[in-house]
């Protein structure tokens, strides 16, 4: 049995609905190297000891080796820009102030299921954030809602960089597939001249933007469980993720204000530099800071403090 017919409309006021910033549909042909760069970040060890990143490259480029049959990408934004950013010794990257959004956006993407199926029963679709193997900014811009910036992320004109991107990889053909952007970059380079670490570089023909993981502090502090940092990465204050390259960036200077930090989370959130083992657990469950465990947390407060 064919799979039903998407309107694109109702999808996307089915997501505005279930509160989605924005939504862009993309045809599930595979990504290119000449669109992705993927092979050469590979190639040149920029995913640092990210060895997963190694794995299942066929379906990061190939959605239907995800989902048989896969005809469409429906790609959904939730901005997080907050209304003001947390001070102290041992700053946190933004997206971190709030609710994991891999909880969030996975709630969302089967109320937006369940909304879909109400007009079309047979819709099948498989919703990731994160949890399958999927490149989640080509896709984002594949469907029309940004383009790759000199930062290596996903701009959108609304949100800035400052969204996380969720998918439903669907059987559905759709009626009408979104365009993608061109850069409107432009001449700037905030984000690079901004970045203490020079982690952001770009495959050698094709100019595709690249993050170089082994310099980048957002990087070390998640994703490196080793017991000491490497000396010669620059924290700038940071002890979970790092924000200089976003905040660097006009598009987000200008972006929308997603997320309200109470007087009472942003106090929580400064205490985190004296917090023990079980505070610390407690305050950071359901939150992206839930990823690294207390000692990685002592390490990056050490380091940012002494590399300030
Ligand atoms: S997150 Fe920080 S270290 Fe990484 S590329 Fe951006 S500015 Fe550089
Ligand atoms: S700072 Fe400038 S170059 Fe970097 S992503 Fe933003 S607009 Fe593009």
């Amino acid at each position: 049995m064919d799979s039903p017919t998407l309107s694109s409309a109702a999808v996307k006021a089915a997501a505005a609905t279930v509160g989605f910033d924005a939504c862009g549909i993309a045809a599930a042909t595979p990504l290119t190297e000449a669109e992705w760069g993927y092979a050469e970040w590979l190639h040149n060890g920029y995913h640092a000891d990210m060895v997963y990143m190694e794995q299942h490259r066929d379906m990061r480029a190939n959605p239907a080796l995800l989902l048989p049959g896969a005809q469409s990408v429906i790609v959904l934004l939730l901005g997080y820009k907050p209304s003001r950013r947390m001070e102290g010794t041992a700053r946190i990257a933004q997206y971190a102030y709030g609710e994991d959004y891999h909880e969030r956006i996975k709630r969302m993407l089967y109320q937006l299921i369940a909304a879909i199926r109400q007009q079309l029963p047979d819709f099948e679709a498989k919703p990731c954030v994160d949890t399958v193997p999927i490149s989640d900014k080509q896709w984002a811009r594949r469907a029309g809602l940004g383009w790759i910036g000199r930062n290596t992320l996903l701009i959108n004109p609304t949100l800035g960089s400052y969204c996380n991107i969720g998918e439903l990889v669907t059987t559905s053909p759709t009626d009408h597939y979104d365009t993608p952007l061109e850069s409107r970059c432009s001449d700037c380079q905030a984000c690079i001249d901004a970045c203490p670490n020079q982690a952001l570089t770009q495959t050698a023909h094709t100019g595709i933007p690249l993050l170089d993981a082994t310099r980048c502090a957002s990087y070390h502090t998640v994703e490196n469980r080793s017991p000491q940092l490497p000396p010669t990465v620059h924290l700038s204050g940071y002890a979970f993720g790092c924000d200089c390259c976003q905040i660097a960036c006009p598009y987000n200077q200008e972006a929308a204000v997603r997320y309200t930090l109470t007087d009472e989370r942003k106090t929580q959130l400064e205490d985190l530099a004296q917090a023990d083992s079980a505070t610390f657990r407690h305050i950071t469950k359901h939150t992206a800071l839930n990823r690294i465990r207390h000692q990685q947390w002592l390490r990056n407060q050490s380091a940012a403090n002494a590399r300030e």
